[in-house]
């Protein structure tokens, strides 16, 4: 069975027919024993079994339950085909709490610090290959997408776009001119939002003069414990209209933290396989901070082995808040992903 063509059904819907024109029962077999997204899949396919016997004054509730169970296939296939699904009621989700959808005109990393011991990049992209997916086939090493340069251009929605889920885009064996091609993209697709991410805090410094960031980039850094925030003076001398920090997975207390020129926080505990615990007092004392210094908190989640469980209020209080900049358009569909509950 290829999994991967149950979210590519229009209307939200899940088509029997599509699922059983892909079946191969060998195949099924395979899958359901050795791939937990057969598992997704079968999932699913019991959901939208269900939910279409509803009556039709129900379609809209229908679709929204159909996506909810989604969820994760749509990740998937976000990782897979970079959210093209055109027509697709679901190609834009991401499960990223504080993004709206990823493009990865890179995959493949290597490890830079100890936030990088359980990536879930590379476990992904492991997974991936062993499914045999093309844009995976070298696994975790780093490898260029050029054929992918271009694809935000094509969603007309605007969004906040992740850039390089699956990657670090500074990462020394990432061409200077690349960077560029990719920068030139989003200067071009100046409706979305874009978020780039790294760990190689010295290499964006480094470039700081060759790069002149579009308004519509949110630049980041992640911070993992309090011997990485140099990081955070790297990035206070770039020139982004928006400078952030992931503090996630956070594996330290952070007390000593200058956050002057810093737009948003975000914080997360560990998630998935072998994840290292948070404590609630260095959250609780990076929200402080973050109140002190008027920065926007965002807490992502407690994480854990099954992060579901652990959920991600804070003393009772989801924290959602963001950066708000007066290029960004409402993104409706983001928030009907994920609903606002900020801090008053
Ligand atoms: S920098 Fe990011 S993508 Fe690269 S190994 Fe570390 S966690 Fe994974």
């Amino acid at each position: 069975m290829n999994a991967f063509y149950v979210c590519r059904a229009p209307n939200g819907g899940t088509s029997r027919t599509l699922l059983r024109s892909r079946l191969n029962l060998a195949d099924l077999c395979f899958r359901f024993v050795l791939s937990p997204l057969a598992l997704v899949a079968k999932q699913v396919y019991t959901n939208a079994t269900k939910l279409r016997r509803r009556s039709p004054d129900q379609t809209d509730r229908r679709k929204l339950l159909v996506h909810e169970s989604m969820r994760a296939q749509c990740e998937l296939c976000l990782v897979l085909r970079d959210g093209v699904a055109q027509g697709c009621f679901f190609a834009m989700g991401s499960k990223i709490e504080w993004t709206s959808v990823t493009w990865n005109p890179i995959t493949g990393c290597s490890k830079a610090s100890p936030g990088c011991k359980n990536c879930y990049a590379e476990r992904m992209a492991l997974r991936l290959r062993a499914m045999g997916q093309a844009k995976y086939r070298n696994g975790f090493q780093l490898t260029l997408h050029p054929d992918t340069l271009e694809l935000p251009l094509s969603w007309k929605k605007p969004s906040l776009v992740f850039v390089g889920s699956m990657t670090d885009i500074f990462h020394d064996d990432v061409p200077f001119d690349y960077i560029e091609k990719i920068l030139n993209t989003m200067r071009r697709a100046s409706w979305h939002t874009f978020q780039v991410l790294t760990k190689r805090s010295a290499r964006l410094l480094e470039l700081r003069t060759l790069i002149s960031w579009p308004d519509n980039v949110w630049v980041g850094v992640t911070v993992e414990d309090q011997q990485h925030t140099f990081r955070i003076d790297h990035l206070r001398r770039v020139d982004a209209r928006v400078r952030f920090l992931s503090v996630e997975p956070l594996l330290g207390p952070i007390d000593d933290v200058d956050l002057t020129g810093i737009d948003w926080l975000i914080v997360g505990g560990e998630s998935g396989p072998g994840a290292r615990p948070v404590a609630e007092e260095w959250v609780i004392g990076l929200r402080d901070k973050c109140e002190a210094s008027n920065v926007p908190f965002f807490f992502k989640q407690w994480g854990g082995v099954n992060k579901g469980a652990t959920g991600r209020k804070l003393q009772g209080k989801i924290y959602d808040q963001r950066p708000v900049t007066s290029n960004q358009s409402p993104n409706r569909q983001f928030r009907m992903y994920r609903p606002l509950h900020g801090v008053e």
